[in-house]
C-alpha cells in the first residue's frame, strides 16, 4: 500500500493507515490538542483520524 514515509502511525482502526508497515497515507494529517494547553503527549492526537 502506497504510504506517506513522513509519517508513521500505529492506528490501525483508522481508515488511512497503512496496514502493511505502520505509516499513514495521507499527504498532510492535522495535529490537533483536545486541552486549552498541552502539557503533555497525551493531550495532543491526530485530528484526520477517521474510523475505517
Ligand atoms: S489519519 Fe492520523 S490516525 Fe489515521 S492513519 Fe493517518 S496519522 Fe494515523
Amino acid at each position: 500500500m502506497k504510504h506517506n514515509s513522513s509519517i508513521g502511525c500505529s492506528v490501525s482502526e483508522c481508515n488511512f493507515h497503512c496496514k502493511d508497515d505502520n505509516y499513514c497515507t495521507l499527504d498532510k494529517i492535522e495535529v490537533v490538542k483536545h486541552s486549552q494547553t498541552a502539557n503533555t503527549v497525551e493531550c495532543t492526537d491526530c485530528g484526520s483520524f477517521k474510523k475505517s
